[in-house]
């Protein structure tokens, strides 16, 4: 009997090691797949990986909008940067509808995360491109004004990073209000052992080779919801840390507001559309929307994205921020309809356990090693690889559908757009 007693624990201590193994295995080489996507060197084309490459090739077909419409406008916003870093600056372009009816203002925004830069001002040049031709200036944009904004982190751009150079994100930081810098994420504390380890990053630690088993623990703990909250809602308590959402409005919000006011209340509508990477299914054009209070809004989203799935912010796998750059833009307007949409093309299937795992893990090691410095040069050449794979997936496959799925769900907003509200005449 004690023999067989013996034989069974032995038998299950192995299951647990085999299962131990198994998924260490299986977290060290996670790596979501793509879908296979038919070659397309034109789409790859509208990729330029370095910002200051990005940005002359904004500015030239800004020029090239210029010389076909009639009162562009561009405006840049220097960013200063204590490191070094030169030439930063968010550049904004403004096209008024050449009907001279001002009924709608449509904004495109990117490198709001500055690592998200590449792509999102990839779509942003394309969209210039291919749909603000004299046809659709003349037709469903007939009486639409139009605000480009490149790269509102040029800093984090230029440097492959998500955050400011204070280690800000604009997307926790954006706000009217300066009561959003006191806020309190009751969470954070408890997961901050766990995302903001002290110390140079050393990818190949133990600790870091069982992250996921950790994070797992938590998980188990606390459940998903409350950890995912936790971590991705913004923080405005620890400087060093992840999502951290400043002490007071970045100096290019505070710069840009004055910019943007008096184009915004032109209009009696606007929409913006924010680009980013990272979140959700890999390959998968998320229309990522906070759920809004005001049933306008919603229906105006419904309309401008007629047929498309959107993702209402409420689901299981979503969570909510707070001090989001969408949201900010509404706040500038006085009055009228404001309509926040985000479009977030995913890259780690992190609306699964193990991708949000995986996300999250790539996100403080490489905010460790900017914090504490590597534990040595491979440390550091691994580390921010993933990290730019993470938010700028160098699969030609994953690139070409972020620009079929970019055209597609344009074309459907050039389309549809004029359909939302009543219009009426900007001030
Ligand atoms: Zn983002």
């Amino acid at each position: 009997m004690i023999r067989w007693i013996k034989r069974v624990a032995g038998a299950m201590a192995l299951l647990v090691l085999a299962a131990l193994a198994f998924s260490t295995w299986q977290y060290g080489t996670y790596a979501p797949r793509d879908t296979p996507m038919p070659r397309d060197e034109a789409a790859l084309a509208w990729y330029i990986d370095d910002y200051a490459g990005a940005r002359r090739d904004f500015l030239a077909r800004g020029r090239l909008l210029a010389e076909l419409f009639e009162g562009v406008q561009h405006f840049e916003i220097p960013v200063a940067s204590r490191s070094g870093v030169d030439g930063l600056a968010v550049d904004g372009l403004y096209i008024p509808p050449p009907s001279g009816q001002r009924h709608r203002l449509l904004i495109v925004s990117s490198g709001v995360h500055g690592v998200e830069g590449p792509a999102g001002s990839a779509v942003q040049r394309l969209f210039m491109h291919e749909f603000l031709r004299p046809e659709n200036l003349a037709g469903p944009l007939a009486e639409t004004g139009i605000l480009l904004l490149h790269a509102v982190n040029p800093y984090g751009f230029a440097t492959w990073r998500r955050f400011t150079e204070n280690n800000v994100d604009l997307n926790r930081n954006a706000s009217t209000d300066e009561a959003l810098y006191r806020t309190v994420n009751a969470g954070y504390p408890l997961v901050d052992p766990l995302i903001n380890p002290a110390g140079p990053a050393d990818a190949g630690s133990l600790g870091n080779r069982l992250f996921h088993l950790r994070a797992a623990a938590m998980i188990a703990r606390h459940g998903m919801p409350a950890l995912r909250q936790a971590v991705l809602q913004g923080q405005y308590q620890v400087p060093q840390g992840i999502y951290f959402g400043g002490r007071a409005l970045e100096p290019q919000l505070q710069a840009l507001a004055p910019r943007l006011r008096p184009i915004l209340d032109a209009y009696p509508l606007s929409m913006v559309i924010d680009l980013h990477t990272g979140y959700g299914a890999r390959g998968t054009l998320h229309l990522f929307i906070d759920p809004p209070a005001d049933p306008r809004v919603r229906q105006g989203l419904e309309t401008a994205f007629a047929g498309q799935a959107i993702d209402w912010a409420s689901g299981s796998g979503f969570y909510t921020v707070t001090g989001d750059f969408v949201g900010w833009l509404g706040k500038l307007r006085r009055g009228g309809l404001h309509l926040p949409a985000v479009f977030e093309y995913g890259t780690m299937d992190s609306q699964k356990t193990l991708g949000a795992i995986r996300s999250l893990h790539v996100t403080l090691l490489e905010n460790q090693g900017v914090q504490h410095g590597y534990a040595s040069p491979a440390d550091q050449a691994r580390i921010e690889r993933d990290y730019r794979e993470m938010f700028y997936p160098s699969a030609p496959d994953w690139r070409v559908k972020v620009i079929h799925d970019s055209r597609a769900m344009l074309g459907t907003v050039v389309a549809d757009w004029q359909r939302v509200g009543g219009g009426g005449e900007g001030r």
